[in-house]
């Protein structure tokens, strides 16, 4: 059965208006898990807490999954599509600077050293929204046609080290299968947007991340004469500089902008002798999969050429944490006439794309996807403290808006053939 207009005009309306009777509840729910954060893979009452509400709602439940990840399943009344909504669930090794009544006063140890915990990048509203997005539909699924996945994602900042976790792990266990996505959403609060506006871009919209390791090798010799070896900081110094042209000579910025950074070097230990070896470690952020490759394929070869100039040798290995957040087009343009119903047209901002990364990436490289930004800036001002930092600070009457956009989208795209 495929719904007429008038009818698909009523069930909005209807879920518009338990989207916002349950406004109250899903800001009480973020201002509990804003107080009790917890960081990537250790999610443990936060993952409790959500598998008992979805429970409760009567969903089809599986935990654990990557560790502390939580899947809801929600068949509507009738046979459709499978869409998958995913929030992530977890926070931040920051201490949290502010006066709210609900403000963390969590610590830990992590790697060793004693920090306070923050939803500093405001992963706690992600879990809110989505909680609320699973009531009010698990309410109407007898106006449901398809199936709805709950994906509450741990470890988007990033595993421990030597741990496995985040979407690639999910992924890993089968998350988009049985019963296999059709297409996958997923939303980022900015406490940079106002509250009510929602910002996307088509394409490539946050940055693949890669990290990376050079080591270079000369000859250690006196700094008096260095004649009688090979500089390693020398050759690291032309090996710099020879990235930079990469980005500024070879890579076309008309297309997407990409960035090198060095964010460490490390050689030596005093002032007169010229050492044996030199290691950097940086980051490359890009936009394009085809500036990518050029770009990692470039790296490589100036490293181990110029180290040969200049008579020593040189590495670079790439490790990759993030992929191109790509939003797939014809999807993006499928969706849009969703979010603008729900924000109005005019707060919905087309945006440029950002050097950060967001391993919703790995998802979108699985099947299409959308990735979106919702406003969480309090109306009237106009500037915002950073994600990650101990000021951070989400006005959460934004949260609403959230709910109504993954629940517009959902209906639309299941109502779509
Ligand atoms: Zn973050
Ligand atoms: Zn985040």
């Amino acid at each position: 059965m495929t719904l007429g207009w008038s009818q698909a005009q009523e069930v909005n309306e209807k879920l518009m208006l338990d989207a916002a009777s349950i406004e109250s509840k899903v800001i009480q729910w973020r201002r509990e898990i804003h107080k009790n954060p917890e960081l990537s893979n250790r999610e443990f009452k936060t993952a409790a807490k959500i598998a008992a509400h979805l429970k409760s709602l009567g969903l089809e439940v599986q935990t654990e999954v990557g560790k502390t990840g939580v899947i809801g399943i929600l068949k509507g009344d009738q046979p459709g599509k499978v869409i998958a909504l995913r929030a992530d669930i977890d926070a931040l090794p920051v201490t949290e600077r502010n006066d709210l009544s609900f403000k963390s006063t969590v610590t830990t140890t992590f790697l060793g050293t004693e920090t306070g915990v923050m939803h500093a990048c405001g992963h706690d509203t992600h879990t809110a929204i989505l909680m609320g997005v699973a009531e009010v539909l698990a309410a109407n699924k007898d106006l449901l046609k398809g199936t709805v996945k709950f994906i509450f994602q741990p470890a988007e900042e990033g595993p421990p080290p030597g741990e496995e976790g985040g979407a690639k792990l999910l992924i890993k266990e089968g998350v988009l299968k049985n019963p296999d996505v059709d297409a996958i959403f997923g939303l980022h609060i900015n406490s940079a947007t106002p509250v009510g506006t929602i910002r996307y871009k088509p394409g490539g919209t946050m940055a693949a991340v890669e990290r990376f390791v050079v080591k270079v090798n000369g000859k250690q010799t006196h700094g008096s004469q260095p004649w009688s070896g090979v500089d390693p900081i020398y050759i690291a110094a032309k090996i710099v500089d020879g990235y930079q042209s990469i980005i500024s000579r070879e890579s076309r910025l008309i297309d997407e902008a990409a960035v090198i950074s060095v964010g460490k070097i490390t050689a030596g230990v005093r002032f007169n002798i010229i050492p044996e070896s030199a290691e950097m470690i940086g980051t490359v952020r890009t936009l394009d999969p085809d500036m990518k490759a050029l770009i990692v394929r470039r790296m490589t070869e100036m490293t181990e050429t110029i180290a040969k100039a200049y008579g020593g040798t040189a590495s670079i290995e790439f490790q990759n944490f993030t992929s191109i957040t790509f939003n797939d087009l014809a999807l993006t343009n499928q969706v849009l006439p969703s979010l603008q119903a729900v924000a109005g047209a005019d707060q919905v901002e087309l945006v440029k794309a950002t050097t950060g990364g967001e391993d919703f990436s790995f998802y979108q490289e699985e099947v299409p996807g959308f990735y979106f930004f919702l406003g969480g800036m309090t109306p009237g001002n106009t500037e915002a403290f950073p994600h990650h930092t101990p000021d951070f600070k989400i006005d959460d009457s934004g949260l609403l808006l959230g709910v109504k956009a993954f629940l517009q989208l959902t209906v639309d795209y299941l109502n779509t053939p």
